[in-house]
């Protein structure tokens, strides 16, 4: 009677553990499905780059920014603050805004271009 109701536990035991195993596996699998949609969503959402004339380019590139990598004709949205040397010219000191802190969207980035002539 004793031994029965320990082969019963044991058999029960199993098959909870198999159940888990399973249920594991199937997670296992959610999850690589997850990933992959994960994937192919960024691959999509990867913008479009803009297409620009060889002359647009040549501009854009004249105008590039020391300060943010990026083209601009107005003062850049990076810098908070710069402090000239005497001669008015070359900068001293140069303080930046921290990278959420400053318009991304005010600067042209020369990576998110195409040259392609009409
Ligand atoms: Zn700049």
């Amino acid at each position: 009677m004793e031994q029965a109701f320990q082969v019963d536990k044991r058999d029960a035991l199993n098959r909870a553990i198999n159940r888990l195993v399973g249920e594991k596996d199937d997670i296992d699998d959610d999850l690589r499905t997850a990933r992959d949609k994960i994937a192919e969503l960024e691959k999509e959402a990867t913008p479009a780059k803009q297409k620009v004339t060889t002359e647009e380019m040549a501009r854009l590139t004249a105008l590039r920014c020391a300060h943010c990598g990026g083209s601009h004709t107005i003062a850049c949205p990076r810098v908070k603050r710069i402090r000239f040397r005497p001669d008015g010219q070359s900068p001293a000191e140069t303080e930046f805004w921290a990278d959420d802190q400053w318009p991304h969207d005010d600067v042209v980035w020369l990576e998110t271009l195409i040259v392609e002539d009409a």
